[in-house]
Parts: C-alpha cells; structure tokens; sequence
C-alpha cells in the first residue's frame, strides 16, 4: 500500500484523523529516518507528479543536501544492468556505516506504463536483497504526463532526503528521451561492449556526446580492446577540450572495476565541488528547456490543427514570418 492509498492515521495529539498535510510531514520524518518503506511510498508520490507531489517536494526542499546523481545510459545488451549492481556494491562499501548508501533509479522503456517496470524489478532486486544499503526502484519510460526526466528529478531529490550517498540513474540509449534524461545527472558514464556492430556507430553519433566516461564492458570477450581503440580514437577527433577516459571493464570478472569506481569518485567529486544551488538551476533549466519542447511537440502534432500548422510551415518557409512569431502562434491555440 502507498501512503497515496493509506487510510487517515488518527493523529497522535487529538484522536482526530491526520490531515493529508500531516501524513506528509509523518512520510518526510520516516524518509530522513531512512526507513525502505518510507522512501518507495514517497518515490512513488513523486513518480505520480499533480498535487501531493509537489506538497512533498515543498516539505523536502529545505533538506536537500545534494546528492550525487550518476547517470548510466549505453545501447540495449551493453551490460548496464549488470555493471551498475557491481557498481553499487563497489560504492555502498564505501558508506557502509550509513544505512542506505546507493539508490538505482532503472528507466525500463519496455515495461507498460500500468504494471511498472515488473521484469525489471525482478532482476535487480536480488542485488538489493543480497545489500541492505542498495535501494532499488524502476520507473517505466511511458507514462509521465510532464515528461519523464521531471519525474526522475523528483524521485532524485526523495532519495537525497532519505540520505543516499549516491544516486544512479540507468537508462537505455536509444532515444532522445534516454540522452535527455542522462542529463538530470551530475556524471554520465556512457556503457558499450564489443559486437554491438550499429549500436556502436549509433553512440559515436549520440551518446558519446554526453560521455563524461566512456567502459567498454565486456574486457573478457575478444573485441573488447579493439571497440575500446576505435571509441577512443572517435572521442578524440570529436572532443572539444580533454576527451573523456574510455576505460576496459568486465562486470563479470570484475576486471578494471576498481579503476572504474576510482574515476567515478573523483569525477563526482570535482562536480560536487560546484554549488548546489548551481547545479540545481541547471538542472531546472534544463528541465524547464525539455518541457517547452514536449508543448511545441504536442502543438506540432495536433491532429486538429494540421491545415493550420502546414499554412503556417508554408509562411516561415517563404519568409512571410519570422520564426520567433511563428512559433508564438503555433503556441497560440
Ligand atoms: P543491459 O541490457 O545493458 O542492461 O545488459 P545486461 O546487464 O542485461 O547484460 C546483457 C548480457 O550480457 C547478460 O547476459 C549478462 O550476463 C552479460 N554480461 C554483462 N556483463 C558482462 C561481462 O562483463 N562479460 C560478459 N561476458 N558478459 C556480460
């Protein structure tokens, strides 16, 4: 049961029923307490987005402490999920005095929007099961009537407050959406493996753009130091300042996986270093800048107004409109 379904608690000081206000306020202590069950009640309050999330979000803000937010993106097979476990056991050792050390945020783009990221769950909770310092939570891509990276920016500050050292956010690359999302994060560590074959050409294209690190998983599979060659030298060519490290891994063996957590320490640490309230702005921004995007999407793809848009497409073509223009009366409806 969520705390969205919860029957009103009697409140403790009059007998009367809570208020949806205290019960807030109940989900935010037991959230700084830490408590799993707390953190999937306001995960799934903040997942949901409307009104009651944006009351608990209010109840969080003051008690952000920013937490660092690793994004984890790669073509579908790369071995995300696998390197992200070994990932978070590597990470949560590092706070194991502290109760929750890493949350997983996982974006299942498969899963239907109703039944959540079931499969998903499945396969990762024997991570969590297996440490109680790893919180594991799926989020379906679809689904999300103010976008997806909002609500996964909610869900980032419900694990802040809970306490997490680390946030991972995973995401599959294969659409904008997942390039868009892994920008929610700090640090973006972009995941390939060798015999890929277009997924690989796709990344050059896309994804490795964001890269801040680069593994090629898979180091125990022949083809591995040849991919890790190939991706170096495209990163190179593109790189406008220092190319980001393109490392061997093996999330199996666990080959160069110390080398791994140690760049993703320091790398977080540099960013970390910058003030919150920077990296928050950006962080809205960014949001803010995608929404206006899904609005111009929704105007351009409204079924009801397609003679409308294709006279005014014709305008701007001809330079009887100006773009800015155009675009206030597309906006216009
Ligand atoms: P994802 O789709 O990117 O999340 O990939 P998965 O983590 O589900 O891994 C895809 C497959 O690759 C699974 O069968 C894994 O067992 C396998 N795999 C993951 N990491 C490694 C690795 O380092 N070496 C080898 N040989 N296989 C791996």
């Amino acid at each position: 049961m969520t705390a969205a379904s919860a029957p009103a608690q009697p409140s403790a000081s009059n007998g009367e029923p809570a208020s949806s206000n205290e019960m807030a306020h109940a989900l935010v202590d037991r959230l700084q307490r830490g408590e799993r069950r707390a953190v999937a009640d306001a995960l799934t309050d903040a997942e949901r987005g409307g009104e009651k999330s944006a009351d608990l979000m209010k109840m969080l803000r003051p008690h952000i402490g920013g937490v660092g937010v690793l994004g984890v993106t790669g073509p579908p097979g790369a071995g995300k999920s696998t390197l992200v476990n070994a990932l978070a056991e590597a990470l949560a050792t590092d706070d194991q005095a502290h109760g929750l050390a890493v949350g997983i945020l996982a974006v299942d783009p498969s899963s239907p929007v109703s039944g959540g990221a079931i499969l998903g769950d499945r396969l990762r909770m024997t991570a969590a099961n297996q440490n109680r310092a790893i919180f594991v939570r799926s989020l379906s891509a679809g689904g999300h009537l103010g976008g997806l990276s909002p609500a996964a920016a909610r869900m980032i500050d419900v694990m802040d407050v809970a306490g997490f050292h680390h946030v991972i956010i995973e995401t599959v690359g294969t659409g904008q959406s997942e390039v868009d999302i892994a920008a929610v994060a700090d640090l973006r560590l972009v995941i390939a493996a060798p015999g890929l074959g277009d997924d690989i050409q796709a990344m050059k294209s896309g994804l490795l753009e964001i890269a801040d690190i680069v593994a090629v998983n898979k180091s125990d599979r022949p083809g591995a130091e040849q991919t890790r060659q190939q991706l170096a030298g495209s990163m190179s060519l593109k790189a406008r300042g220092t190319p980001p490290p393109v490392l061997a891994v093996s999330a199996q063996t666990g080959s160069g996986l110390n080398d791994l957590c140690t760049l993703i320490r320091s790398a977080m640490a540099a960013k970390l270093a910058q003030p919150l309230a920077d990296r928050r702005r950006r962080r809205a921004r960014y949001l803010l800048a995608q929404s206006a995007n899904l609005v111009i999407d929704r105007a351009l793809n409204d079924a009801d107004r397609v003679n409308d848009i294709d006279a005014l497409a014709g305008q701007l073509l001809d330079g009887e409109i100006d773009p800015v223009k155009a675009t206030a009366r597309l906006l216009k409806s």
